[in-house]
């Protein structure tokens, strides 16, 4: 058996070698990104037209990472399930400039001017009268005003905060003026779990001031309602750059010399050799597991805890076609829902099927999800909500997004965590991006893996 030195050096002569002399089934590039969601597909594009070689390894069967989008096989209508939105910021208009996908700035109205607000678990009416937000949102902004750095990526002060440890339910009882914004800032923010548990730091992350510029300005909307053209557009572009339906299965080498990693494809095993690896997968243990981590690596993954986001197309409701509710509980603190439970039933542009989002502290199994989710249309059903029911509900289309937001503890965060995370950038010739290095939100990920990440990669 060849040893791990010996590998190396076999590494090391194969980005000297001519390609012809390589081994059948290897791969030799600049940069090898694995995970082709926002941030690994953006790096893709952006290193191969700044004149770096690279492959992009995805284990689904098409980039995108969270964009849903279901076309409606009668008429066409396309519905985007996923990510809807991105920021006017000059970094998205580019990208999707330079893809091809046209654009456009829209100022969202209301869903629904008379949504129903409806207990999460029972699908019974709550008494709740949706304040209005627009103070409490200025007194979250004067806040959030204080740290802006934290608007870039996780650039927290030295020492971090108290304000950012504390609670999110805390924190608002601390600054009761943003208290009328709580159930918008939870809205935008669905996806977090236990929102009012988490630290105020995620909340700040995910509720920046980049969205309520948004909400007072517009949002950056694909023209065609159809997000999944921006990754389609960038499949063809890349080519055979992709490989789709593949994953790293073991990690023969990394570290200064770059990295040799064994890939399963659809076609068999490959051989990846490059000068430097970009992780844009969810950076849980479990999923790190395969890149041969060293000590220091592990004891950052390890931390990582997440929730769950579900999300779903259900049709044969019985609701009447514009039927919009939103979940909020009777019994909590600004009438937060309970998780694991529904976020909302909002229509859809293709008739008479609703978006349905789904939500939990923790990832639970997705047949407990689809089954939560058919049992709470039956529940609205028997509440009378509709109108003509006749069958079951069914779903169009079902996707779960665990791990969904990726977070670590209170005292992890306060002891330096961010720092160790971000010092494992160029460690053994390995670089990370993606939403656990800043937040769940494309257009800021982009911003971040073009600023902070691809400089270091064009070296
Ligand atoms: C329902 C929903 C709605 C959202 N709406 C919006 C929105 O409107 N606007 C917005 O900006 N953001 C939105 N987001 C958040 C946004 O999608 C994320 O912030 C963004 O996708 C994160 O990018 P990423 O590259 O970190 O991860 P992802 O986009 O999740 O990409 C990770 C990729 O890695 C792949 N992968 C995972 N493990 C492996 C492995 N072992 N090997 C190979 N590949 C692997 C995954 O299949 C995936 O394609 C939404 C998210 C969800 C779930």
């Amino acid at each position: 058996m060849f040893s791990r030195a010996h590998k190396a050096l076999v590494a090391l002569f194969f980005f000297h070698a001519p390609f012809g002399q390589c081994r059948v089934n290897t791969i030799i590039r600049d940069v090898a990104i694995i995970g082709g969601g926002a941030s690994g597909t953006f790096s893709a594009v952006r290193l191969r037209d700044e004149g770096k070689s690279v492959v992009l390894i995805e284990k689904e069967n098409i980039l995108g990472g969270h964009v849903n989008t279901y076309q409606d096989p009668v008429t066409g209508t396309t519905v985007d399930y996923g990510v809807e939105i991105f920021h006017d910021m000059q970094i998205v208009k580019d990208y999707f400039n330079r893809l091809n996908v046209s654009w456009a700035i829209e100022v969202l109205g209301p869903r629904s001017s008379a949504p129903d607000y409806l207990d999460g678990n029972t699908g019974q009416t709550v008494k709740y009268k949706a304040p209005n937000p627009v103070a409490g949102l200025i007194a979250y902004a004067e806040q959030l005003s204080k740290y802006l750095n934290i608007g870039l990526g996780f650039f927290l002060p030295d020492p971090v905060p108290d304000d950012f440890l504390l609670p999110f339910g805390q924190f608002l009882a601390k600054y009761p003026d943003i208290g009328n914004a709580t159930y918008t800032i939870f809205s935008y923010g669905q996806g977090l779990g236990n929102f009012l548990d988490q630290p105020t730091l995620y909340v700040f992350k995910n509720f920046g001031l980049d969205i309520i510029q948004g909400i007072s300005s517009g949002f950056l909307v694909t023209t065609s309602s159809d997000n999944y053209e921006i990754y389609d557009h960038a499949t063809k572009l890349l080519g055979s750059d992709v490989l789709l339906s593949s994953r790293v299965v073991s990690t023969q080498y990394r570290g200064d010399h770059g990295v040799e990693l064994d890939i399963e494809t659809p076609t068999g095993t490959q051989v990846v050799i490059a000068k430097k690896l970009l992780i844009a997968i969810p950076q849980k243990l479990n999923n790190m597991n395969r890149f041969a981590l060293d000590t220091r690596e592990a004891n950052v993954f390890r931390e990582f805890g997440n929730s769950g986001y579900y999300t779903s197309l259900v049709r044969n409701t019985g609701l009447p076609a514009n039927f919009t509710s939103y979940s909020v509980s009777p019994d909590t603190p600004y009438n937060i829902p309970r998780l694991p439970g529904v976020y909302d039933v909002v229509p859809t542009a293709i008739h008479g099927v609703f978006d349905v989002k789904y939500g939990s502290p923790h990832s639970v199994p997705d047949g407990f999800v689809r089954k939560q989710i058919l049992s709470y249309i039956k529940k609205l059903q028997a509440n009378g909500f509709a109108e003509n029911v006749s069958g079951d509900p069914e779903f169009v289309a079902f996707k779960s997004h665990t791990p969904f937001e990726l977070t670590v503890s209170r005292d992890k965060i306060a002891n330096g965590f961010y720092k160790d995370f971000y010092s494992l950038q160029g460690h053994r010739n390995t670089w990370y991006t993606g939403a656990a290095l800043h937040t769940q939100d494309s257009s800021l990920i982009w911003n971040f893996t073009e600023s902070y990440v691809l400089p270091e990669l064009l070296k």
